[in-house]
């Protein structure tokens, strides 16, 4: 396979077009057959659902190749279940699990001289989502759809080296209690993007939401799960029914529990107990963990004892072993890893 002459190691986290994405339409209550395009555009309804009342669902993956050549992403599965679930709770029709598997396979078969060679620590990021597309101006859900599939080359999150994030607390929900916190709709996005640009306005990387019940648990950012270490190693990771079910935490924990033989605990995080915690970090598609070093409650200050230029080392072994499962260099759990062929 002749890779596209790119500057892998140079990427950022934008969107560049490749050759084809994957497009299936609903119609009548069905989806048609489905197939790959080169057309990069989507025209729809100036009234469509999508445009009117926010009906979107999405998901993100990564594919990426092994030590030993192969093309692989990482448990896509859980991507098409989850995104099952996104949809159901928006009143929209689900796009069948092994469909979407089918679907990813072929797009990354057809897009794969864009997934970056071993070692450059670039991937080809992987985009479904579904959106209604005919009329809507009466509320209520739509009746026609578009599951959609592209692809696009992302580079090394950790550019220049690992900077350990500064978060803030913040003063906006992001979910409410029975509300959609737990799926992954454009519509949760929309509304975190004023409490983002105030965050970076204010010089902060990211915010901590608490739960907007008590403010007293913590939640997750805007795109990204929470992990803790104690500081006697123990794993810890809020649960509550409204985060999104991180599918790189869900990762993290087994690996913490199976690969490294570490405690592992999934409960209500109290805020409080932050300021005792060794480490934290933040986990997601897009970095695996991205450490935090500091977080600020109103001025008050939480340093974490790993620093503020390093990842912990528990964070770090975590790091480690679960991106050794992904490149190929540790043995995988099965079923995680599904290789393009
Ligand atoms: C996508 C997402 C995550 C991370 O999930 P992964 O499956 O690990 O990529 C975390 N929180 C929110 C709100 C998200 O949308």
């Amino acid at each position: 396979m002749e890779k596209k002459n790119i500057d892998w190691g140079n990427l950022g986290f934008a969107y560049m077009p490749t050759e084809k994405r994957y497009v299936s339409n609903y119609k009548d209550g069905a989806w048609d057959d489905g197939c790959l395009t080169e057309d990069d555009k989507v025209v729809i309804s100036e009234c469509a659902g999508v445009l009117q009342y926010a009906q979107t669902v999405f998901e993100g993956m990564k594919a990426y190749t092994t030590e030993d050549g192969r093309t692989v992403v990482f448990r896509p599965d859980l991507n098409a279940k989850r995104l099952k679930d996104s949809a159901e709770r928006l009143e929209m029709p689900a796009f069948p699990e092994d469909r979407f598997l089918d679907a990813i396979r072929q797009l990354v078969k057809a897009n794969e001289a864009y997934v970056p060679p071993y070692g450059s620590g670039a991937s080809l990021y992987i985009r479904p989502y579904i959106f209604g597309t005919n009329p809507v101006i009466g509320v209520k859900p739509a009746d026609e759809y578009q599951f959609r599939a592209f692809t696009t080359p992302v580079g090394p999150y950790f550019k220049g080296g690992v900077k350990p994030l500064t978060i803030k607390v913040s003063d906006f929900d992001r979910a409410a209690p029975h509300g959609t916190g737990h799926i992954k709709a454009g519509l949760n996005y929309a509304m975190s993007l004023h409490a983002i640009v105030t965050a970076h306005e204010e010089g902060y990387d990211e915010n901590m939401y608490l739960d907007s019940a008590t403010r007293t648990y913590v939640e997750e950012t805007g795109g990204a799960n929470f992990l803790f270490i104690t500081k006697d190693n123990t794993v810890v990771t809020p649960k509550s029914n409204t985060i999104l079910p991180s599918i790189t935490r869900r990762s993290l924990i087994y690996v913490a529990e199976h690969y490294l033989g570490l405690k592992v605990e999934e409960r209500p995080v109290p805020f409080e107990e932050v300021k005792d915690m060794a480490e934290c970090g933040l986990c997601g598609t897009a970095a695996v963990i991205s450490p935090v070093g500091k977080i600020v409650d109103h001025g008050k200050e939480i340093c974490m004892p790993s620093g503020m230029t390093q990842m912990g080392p528990i964070t770090q072994k975590l790091y480690d072993t679960l991106t050794g499962i992904q490149m190929g260099r540790l043995e995988a759990p099965e079923g995680w890893i599904m290789e393009i062929k």
